[in-house]
């Protein structure tokens, strides 16, 4: 997957379990859709799927995810958690403090859009999307899918205002066999406390500190409604407390349907 060989093979995967089986592809309708087609045949905790390109990348609320061949990394991680079908959500902000502090790691300083963006500048360089499969009250696997804008050089009109790589950013190539290898090092750190009992007090540290909301005017958007708050701030569980701008009353805003844009652009 490196340029210069075209080979791949991770790099910096210091993990037990986590991504020890990666299933690599050239092309591929969408990792978390792959995934979880080998999730039903009963793979095991910590398997990882790689593509070149995916055709039908997603984000959440069926919207497109632009996954163009060869630049990118479009991958995702397969887990078990044995925690209440509630916490799995929480998978979400732990891969984005796993992504956060693998570039930290290769020096490359990103925030954190709460709850599933890691940007640079005011644009876009990750997605996430988190996506479960329960009986009952067991979870049977949690599928979360990472998109990353690694070596892109330039975008489709419609995202170029919204959308940025690390390329573009750092003005330089940046090896994606590396950056999956400690991406996947960072989630397995965090997941080892969350796995058994839903702990993720060291991924809120982490988020706190890389989050470009906390403290900002905002714009919530949920559906067809528009709120301008100010984000107090992110609490222990991972959500969102904010004060609405109208009357001064502070809310919790749980992730999952709600998006986030700054007042004056996207954020
Ligand atoms: P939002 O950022 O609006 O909350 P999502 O997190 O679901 O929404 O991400 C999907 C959105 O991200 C798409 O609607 C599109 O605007 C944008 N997008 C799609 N592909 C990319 C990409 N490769 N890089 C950055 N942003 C993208």
């Amino acid at each position: 997957m490196d340029r210069s060989t075209e080979k791949f093979e991770v790099k910096n995967l210091n993990t037990e379990y986590i991504g020890h089986s990666i299933v690599y592809k050239k092309i591929t309708d969408s990792t978390n859709t792959e995934c979880k087609r080998l999730c039903d045949s009963r793979a095991e905790e910590g398997l990882t799927v790689v593509a070149e390109k995916q055709t039908a990348g997603r984000g959440r609320l069926g919207r497109q995810w632009d996954s163009p061949e060869g630049t990118g990394i479009w991958m995702s991680v397969m887990l078990k958690p044995q925690v209440n079908p509630e916490r799995a959500s929480k998978v979400t902000i732990l891969a984005a403090a796993a992504v956060y502090m693998a570039l930290k790691d290769m020096g490359i300083d990103s925030g954190i859009k709460w709850p599933n963006d890691i940007v640079i500048g005011s644009k876009k360089i990750c997605g996430i999307l988190t996506e479960m499969k329960c009986t009952g009250e067991n979870i049977d696997y949690v599928v979360v899918g990472i998109g990353i804008n690694v070596n892109t050089e330039k975008f489709p009109e419609d995202l170029a205002e919204k959308a940025t790589s690390l390329k573009i950013e750092t003005g330089q190539f940046v090896d994606r066999n590396e950056l999956i290898g400690r991406i996947l090092t960072w989630i397995e750190v965090f997941y080892q406390s969350f796995r058994t009992s839903g702990d993720i007090n060291k991924v809120i540290e982490i988020v706190r500190q890389g989050s470009i909301v906390l403290g900002k005017d905002v714009l919530l958007i949920r559906g067809n409604e528009e709120i301008q708050c100010k984000v107090r701030d992110i609490d222990n569980d991972g959500e969102l407390l904010v004060e609405y701008k109208e009357d001064g009353s502070v809310h919790r805003v749980i992730s999952g349907e709600i998006s986030i844009r700054g007042l004056y652009g996207y954020i």
